[in-house]
């Protein structure tokens, strides 16, 4: 059984569903398992919808629940016609229960309701994809994710069950093959063991696909993006990015831990333990090579960068000149852990500590705030961090032309400099 995912931008237009089905039936040669996104923008539309409900605009929320019913059941009408009774009673069904959910009162926290709401982009884009396959004489199962991937219930970023998922797969998924070549799935969500709904976090969709890759001990994983392959950086910043056809998992894990938006951070590690390879190919143009991603090691990579924009420093300087040492250290760590920011890049000096966190603003206030009842608190907004794996001095030169260098740090492999 192989794995493919599809991503938001896969299937935001009838086109682009007819193109989605049409790499789904070339692929079918082999036992499929595909994963979904929500169509488009729909998760962001999901979280509007999510807030205005919870700050008590009910109006507003259902109204804005009709457009999301009023586009995909425009964009089923296009796709379907002798399935399109069955589509449109199971959407109608999925509607309802969050219909349902949108006249109650909120009791409890926004997190809960998030998912409650915006799980359902992802159960409506599949519906609609695996009606269109039957049409098309596709042998296809449409399977809802929560009655398989289980989870905790720290919504919004729910921790998975894999014992307990990957019985449920054993049991209710592995044996549908017998009768099914392809079963199509929601990225993104799970449920608690009350049968709650829950998100695995924001672009999770991929870790969906590696978590059914490594319980159902899949043969291969393919995320088709809309991009020819994994680049050495961002092309519409720098023109001189260049493709790169291998990578090992260990350096996928680098670019992501660094902010490479190529794939979700969670993605490699439940395909790296089974030794799953992970393919990223594009969806405009299959017969591109693409990328592997897989335990081999690429010697001949290029330098690459990854650009973290929205940065700010905090500088902490001990308040009575005082060494930066175990304790300031400490209570700046647990500071951290309350205020839930993680620093991208830290250095210190003899009475400081200078860190660079990503601008959630609220977040990086009550962090300044806090910090100076026990420090001096100094902050810089507007930044951006440079990454460069595998980086030689002509890169770092040329990123850093015309700029100022706020903080820089070295490893033999990566560079990472801090440009206003
Ligand atoms: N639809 C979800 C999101 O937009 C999950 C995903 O796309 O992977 O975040
Ligand atoms: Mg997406």
């Amino acid at each position: 059984m192989k794995i493919y995912k599809f991503g938001g931008a896969s299937i935001n237009s009838v086109d682009r569903i007819k193109n989605t089905g049409n790499i789904i039936q070339q692929g079918n040669k082999d036992k499929l398992l595909v994963v979904i996104s929500a169509m488009g923008k729909t998760t962001n539309a999901l979280e509007k919808i999510a807030e205005n409900y919870f700050a008590g605009k009910k109006e507003e929320a259902i109204e804005l629940f009709a457009q999301i019913k009023e586009s995909h059941l425009n964009t089923l009408k296009y796709l379907t016609v002798t399935e399109w009774q069955n589509a449109e009673t199971q959407l109608k069904e999925l509607f309802t229960e969050i219909e349902w959910l949108l006249h109650e009162k909120p009791v409890r926290n926004f997190d809960y309701y998030y998912d409650q709401i915006v799980c359902c982009g992802e159960l409506f884009s599949t519906s609609i994809i695996a009606h269109y396959l039957t049409e098309q004489k596709v042998k296809v199962k449409w399977l809802d994710a929560r009655d398989i991937i289980r989870t905790d219930d720290n919504f919004r970023d729910a921790a998975v069950d894999w014992d307990f998922s990957g019985k449920q797969m054993e049991e209710k998924v592995a044996p549908l093959f017998k009768d099914y070549d392809v079963i199509i799935t929601q990225g993104f969500i799970g449920s608690t063991d009350e049968n709650e709904s829950v998100t695995l976090g924001r672009e999770g969709s991929d870790y969906t696909a590696a978590i059914f890759a490594n319980l159902m001990n899949g043969e291969s994983v393919t995320i088709w993006k809309d991009v020819d392959a994994v680049m050495s950086a961002d092309p519409k910043k720098y023109p001189d990015a260049s493709i790169i056809n291998a990578l090992s998992f260990t350096e996928v894990i680098e670019m992501a831990y660094y902010g490479a938006q190529v794939i979700h951070p969670k993605t490699i590690k439940p395909l790296q333990n089974k030794n799953i390879s992970l393919f990223v190919k594009s969806f405009l143009d299959p017969s591109l090579q693409g990328t592997v991603i897989s335990k081999e090691i690429n010697k001949n990579l290029p330098p690459i960068i990854v650009n973290k924009q929205k940065q700010v420093i905090i500088q902490f300087k001990t308040k009575d000149f005082s060494f930066m040492e175990d304790r300031p250290i400490h209570q700046l760590h647990e500071l951290f852990k309350e205020v839930k920011v993680k620093p991208n890049l830290s250095q210190n000096t003899a009475i400081s500590l200078l860190c660079c966190f990503d601008d959630h603003a609220e977040k990086i206030d009550l962090l300044a705030g806090k910090a100076s009842e026990l420090f001096d608190v100094t902050v810089e907004k507007d930044l951006t961090l440079l990454t460069v794996r595998h980086y030689n001095q002509e890169t770092l030169n040329k990123l850093s032309q015309n700029k100022t260098v706020v903080l820089e740090q070295k490893t033999t492999e990566t560079a990472q400099m801090v440009v206003r």
